[in-house]
């Protein structure tokens, strides 16, 4: 079994229509892929339609933004209930405050780069979750970078005047929301130090493992050897499962479908204690 549960559409900020992703899980040869789009459940259906036709089964989930003491940390969500209101409305502020900020670094970037938020629309027609990539995007288009790494290496990165935060949901109750909503969560990511400065430290872990939380991804190309190893030993501390993933955005990261993988084991677990089950064909 080829499980790999987590990666991104152009519902977010992945290159790929849902259907193409899953046309290109089929390629990578997965038997089941998870759609992990931020903040959103947008690319659901179309993911689903894709299925019988692929014949690679359909994790539904979403990455959703969190943030503790202003350090961010993205949890993944697993086969909740799409129609619950407390997640939807939290999906909902973190969607609004992200345009909101997303606007507000496109008028900090606009006194030093030719970009406009016009521009930043139409490098993401099929978004409903706009993030910094689609900003790189029209840095890119513009002529000021070769890529979307580049753009975040420069005017992008956290540390830059030009970043912005935006609203985001505290972890810790981000695991009873999922909970409550039927679904299983994942941290994505946990010791990715390339992303920020600070992580999130292990206490946080510990109250989110007490509200739910079911593993860490371990295996993710953002971990060096050290925070696989890190991330390895704290969720063994925490009595947690252990999970790997691509995080394939398209062409957006070099990230290839199937680079890392879930555990079948973890799999069973998140789909015995899911509200949904796996769209198979
Ligand atoms: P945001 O959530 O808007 O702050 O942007 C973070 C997103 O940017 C993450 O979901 C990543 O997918 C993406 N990202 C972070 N670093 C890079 C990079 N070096 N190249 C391309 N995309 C990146
Ligand atoms: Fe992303
Ligand atoms: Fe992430
Ligand atoms: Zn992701």
């Amino acid at each position: 079994m080829r499980i790999d549960p987590h990666a991104h559409s152009s519902r977010s900020d992945g290159t790929d229509a849902p259907a193409e992703l899953m046309a290109a899980a089929a390629r990578a040869g997965l038997d089941v892929v998870g759609l992990t789009d931020h903040d959103t459940t947008a690319g659901w259906a179309e993911a689903a339609a894709a299925v019988a036709t692929t014949g690679v089964s359909l994790l539904r989930g979403t990455e959703i933004s969190c943030a503790a003491d202003g350090v961010t940390l993205h949890l993944l969500a697993y086969l909740f209930d799409p129609e619950d209101a407390a997640l939807r409305d939290a999906f909902a502020r973190a969607r609004r405050s992200r345009d909101d900020r997303a606007r507000r670094m496109v008028d900090r970037l606009a006194t030093d780069y030719p970009i406009t938020w016009q521009d930043v629309v139409e490098q993401a027609p099929q978004a409903v979750t706009i993030g910094r990539p689609h900003i790189a995007d029209a840095l890119v288009s513009s002529g000021c970078f070769p890529d979307r790494a580049a753009a975040f290496a420069g005017p992008l990165a956290t540390d830059s005047p030009y970043y912005v935060r935006h609203w985001a949901l505290d972890p810790v109750r981000a695991c009873e929301l999922v909970r409550s909503a039927g679904g299983v969560p994942i941290a994505a990511h946990p010791r990715a130090a390339r992303r920020q400065r600070r992580l999130v430290p292990d206490e946080t872990f510990a109250a989110m493992a007490e509200a739910g939380l079911a593993a860490l991804e371990v295996d993710h190309r953002d971990h060096d050897a050290a925070g696989r190893e890190a991330a390895r030993d704290l969720a063994r501390r925490l009595g947690l499962g252990t999970s790997g993933a691509s995080d394939y955005h398209g062409a957006g990261k070099p990230n290839r479908l199937g680079e890392n993988l879930m555990p079948p084991g973890l799999l069973d677990r998140v789909v015995a204690e899911g509200a949904l089950p796996l769209v198979t064909a």
